[in-house]
């Protein structure tokens, strides 16, 4: 079967460091098979939407050489189906209105992986759809599990980690839960990656595509970009990085990912093509930033060998590295990557001034591979792990 990728920012900001490591993770994964790989701008959640943004997104995808397949996939275009799945889990009795406010369940619910888990107030009450309120998934006590491509088997029992939780919210808008599982479906995804932020996410996910009837794809969740153990967010104070610098970019990337580096003065379509011939997702280090540090993989022991890291054998860590020349010196960005620019310049690694852009990057010493020296045991997590602070709004790149 074909494979099929997809690459799925939200319009919040610039492309940062981890959302760049995503795109590339995806992108190599899809195209080293000769698949598909699709952008879809996930706006469902339009009180977050920042102007602009989403073109930035774009160029800066452009110009990087990662090129998407078919028609840019818009959220915000697609409550339809969002309904028609919410009308089709109220006929299974699997959606249900709940009218309860933040307050009552922050009073009456306890912790879980993914914020307060609600105490099922509503479940039985049959509350029509002109009571005032969100709709919640109603979730059961079974396990449910999936093995990931790289970080090995996860499960979760939903009904103590996350319950009931909320598919429409009460302001109108889809939760990402629901739509990411639709739009994912619509796509005929075969293949997520995307970051380990999502990891706890996935088994409502899964849920989700069971209820409805929809194939479950195949997960790889990537660490997440660090910088002193901080996720590199939206919302990190980094500097904005001229995308000529976009092989650079890739090769931090690519590095990231425990992926051989090809030669830095290609442009960085190039290397990517290079990269996705010699894509090996089992080089990709597995360790999984959390807040607590992680704690220990199911698999125990090494985890995969690969450059960069802190270990052993590989090319020397970045930074080791003098820079090779910007490819682009002194020229402006191309606004598009099938109108390729002259050809790379091979003049020292001057500190040549270049043009400014719009297009941003959010980029910092994040070229760092997560380190393979904690070995990233990841136990059920437990309700008394504490809340993570996300409730319907994932990060920025899923
Ligand atoms: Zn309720």
């Amino acid at each position: 079967m074909k494979t099929v990728g997809r690459f799925a920012p939200s319009p919040t900001g610039p492309l940062h460091f981890g959302s760049l490591v995503a795109a590339v993770a995806s992108w190599l994964d899809a195209r080293a098979e000769g698949g598909e790989w699709h952008l879809r701008i996930e706006d469902v959640d339009a009180t977050r939407t920042v102007p602009g943004a989403e073109e930035e997104i774009i160029r800066a995808l452009e110009s990087l050489g990662l090129l998407w397949d078919g028609p840019i996939v818009r959220q915000r275009d697609r409550t339809a189906r969002y309904e028609e799945a919410l009308a089709r889990l109220r006929e299974r009795g699997l959606a249900y209105r709940c009218r309860c406010s933040r307050r009552e369940i922050a009073d009456s619910g306890t912790h879980g992986i993914d914020g307060i888990v609600y105490p099922g107030t509503c479940r039985d009450l049959s509350l029509g759809a002109e009571v005032a309120g969100a709709d919640r998934f109603r979730v059961d006590a079974s396990p449910v599990g999936f093995d990931d491509r790289l970080q090995g088997f996860q499960s979760q029992v939903l009904a103590r980690d996350t319950g009931d939780f909320v598919v429409k919210r009460r302001d109108g808008l889809f939760a990402y839960q629901l739509a990411v599982v639709v739009d994912d479906a619509d796509l005929g995804v075969t293949d997520v990656v995307r970051g380990a932020d999502l990891l706890d996410s996935t088994p409502r996910q899964i849920a989700l595509q069971r209820a409805l009837g929809l194939p479950t794809p195949r997960y790889l969740h990537i660490p997440a970009a660090t910088r002193n153990g901080e996720k590199l967010s939206k919302q990190t104070l980094a500097p904005a990085l001229d995308a000529a610098e976009g092989s650079k970019l890739i090769a931090a990337a690519l590095r990231y990912l425990g992926q051989e580096v090809p030669d830095i003065g290609e442009r960085p379509e190039r290397m990517l093509a290079t990269a996705a011939r010699r894509y090996s997702p089992s080089l990709i280090p597995r360790r999984r930033t959390t807040r607590s540090g992680g704690g220990g993989g199911e698999r125990g022991g090494g985890g995969p060998r690969g450059p960069g890291g802190g270990g052993g054998g590989g090319p020397p860590p970045p930074r080791a590295r003098r820079p090779p020349p910007p490819p682009l010196a002194g020229t402006a960005l191309p606004t598009s990557p099938r109108k390729p620019p002259p050809a790379p310049q091979a003049g020292p690694a001057t500190k040549k001034k270049r043009n400014r852009t719009h297009v941003r990057i959010i980029a910092s010493g994040s070229s760092e591979p997560p380190s393979r020296q904690v070995p990233s045991t990841r136990p059920p997590r437990h309700p008394s792990d504490g809340p993570t602070r996300r409730n319907t709004h994932p990060p920025a790149s899923r």
